[in-house]
């Protein structure tokens, strides 16, 4: 018996399953058991009780939950749960309706344990829907009160309390069916969405990959040649510490910006989501961006203009999500531009009472006049399969309004213009920083 019992949770289980879904055939499983047993002891109660057609009634759900039980040994796991919640529901409301008051606890036990199996099978959205929509069905079948019960049982009559109390119980079980259907729909949504959010950052970051390796390879050749030197004056015998200085300051150089590449890298590619806003140097947000964007631009023949920009402007912020706006709207401006005859790209930043305005101009062919409200809509693009994911503005627009700014393609502009407002940092309000103007 103890073997069996044992036994028990595993069935309908098999090696090849993911974890949560074996976990939640195992509860599944534990569950049965329980209302097999309860619905065998509760049978005793009421025939002992002396509620003889209440106690024949309910006779058969030990049965209906130990068929359960064996569909799920046989493997027949989504079978087993519909059946479940089949008879849950039919039988809640025709004991109810049969055997009367006596039934009550039956009905709440029986759509208790429906609503378990359900929620155990809450990542299976046919058999939730099934579920909700059959218990919707039972519901109306409640309010049809001209039948009479056949094989000789007899109607209870129920009271407007009766009543009340079974509308009541059945509208409290649906709403939480259909939260719990929603509730999927809305996660399955949830993780698509971040699936392509990440995948639009991946193609972001696989355009910059061609930028970085750009950038990493010219100082890395600058190494070589430096320790290459150095060798040779070792070999030759002639060691001028001047030379040695000078080259060794060099390579230092050289492989801090290395360094100062891989952490931006590091940066923009983590999520910055849950990071605090913090008053950050404009400079730096512009310059993390560029870093990506310098090689790509200077391999296409894209000049790259960029206003001054004072050391001391500060933006309210994250510094990587920032800077990743700014990297979507340089990658548009960078495929727009390097497919016209000027090839270039401006950046400016000026001030707009609480807000820093960061434009970036481009010498390409602009956007369309008609689609100019759709560009921001997520998933739009006029960009070839592969190359446009439609996200970036989407995205950047989302990230600004987290930031208490917005980005919009200035329509006034001769140029494609596209303009991110940013809350400005207190920079120039704070006494040392106006010490340092003056
Ligand atoms: P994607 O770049 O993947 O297409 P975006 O959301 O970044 O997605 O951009 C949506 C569309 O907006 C682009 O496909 C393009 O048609 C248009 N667009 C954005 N920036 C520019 C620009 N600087 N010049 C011309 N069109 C642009």
């Amino acid at each position: 018996m103890v073997q069996l019992l044992k036994r028990i949770p595993e069935w309908g289980v098999r090696p090849e399953m993911p974890p949560h879904e074996a976990n939640h055939l195992r509860l599944t499983n534990v569950l049965l058991m329980l209302m097999t047993c309860g619905s065998i002891v509760w049978t005793l109660v009421l025939a002992a009780s002396g509620a003889v057609q209440a106690a024949v009634v309910n006779s058969s759900a030990p049965f209906v939950f130990a068929g359960g039980l064996l569909l799920m040994k046989w493997g027949f796991t989504k079978l087993a749960r519909l059946f479940v919640i089949t008879i849950a529901f039919t039988g809640g409301y025709v004991v109810c309706t049969v055997v009367g008051r006596e039934a009550y606890f039956q009905f709440i036990f029986l759509f208790a344990s429906a609503f378990s199996v359900i929620f155990f099978a809450r990542e299976e959205k046919y058999l939730l829907g099934f579920s909700l929509l059959f218990a919707l069905s039972c519901f109306a079948g409640l309010e049809v009160t001209d039948y009479r019960p056949f094989a000789g049982f007899e109607r209870a009559t129920l009271s407007v309390d009766s009543l009340l109390f079974m509308r009541l119980m059945s509208a409290t079980l649906i709403w939480g069916l259909m939260v719990g259907h929603f509730g999927y729909f809305v996660k399955r949504r949830r993780i698509s969405q971040e699936q392509l959010v990440s995948s639009s950052k991946m193609v972001a970051m696989g355009r910059m990959a061609a930028g970085i390796a750009h950038e990493v390879n010219n100082p890395l050749q600058r190494i070589v040649g430096h320790a290459d030197r150095l060798k040779f004056m070792a070999a030759s015998g002639s060691v001028a510490p001047d030379q040695i200085s000078v080259l060794s300051e060099q390579i230092q150089v050289v492989a801090m910006r290395i360094a100062s590449i891989v952490k931006g890298l590091l940066a923009l590619s983590r999520d910055a989501s849950n990071d605090p806003l913090e008053e950050v140097a404009l400079s730096s947000v512009i310059n993390l961006s560029l870093d990506y964007c310098r090689a790509r631009l200077e391999s296409h023949d894209v000049q790259l203009r960029v206003g001054e920009i004072p050391a001391q402007w500060t933006v309210l912020g994250r510094e990587t999500q920032l800077s990743e706006v700014l990297l979507n709207v340089m990658s548009n401006a960078f495929d727009a531009a390097v497919e016209s005859k000027e090839k270039w790209i401006q950046i400016e930043a000026t001030l707009a009472g609480s807000m820093i305005e960061i434009s970036v101009t481009d010498s390409g062919a602009g956007v369309k006049e008609d689609l100019r409200l759709k560009i921001f809509d997520p998933f739009f693009t006029t960009k070839p399969v592969g190359k446009g994911t439609g996200l970036g503005l989407s995205v950047s627009q989302g990230i600004m309004n987290v930031h208490g700014g917005h980005i919009a393609l200035d329509s006034k502009s001769a140029r494609t213009r596209f303009v991110i407002t940013v809350p400005r940092g207190d920079d120039l309000t704070r006494p040392d920083i106006r010490q340092l103007d003056a």
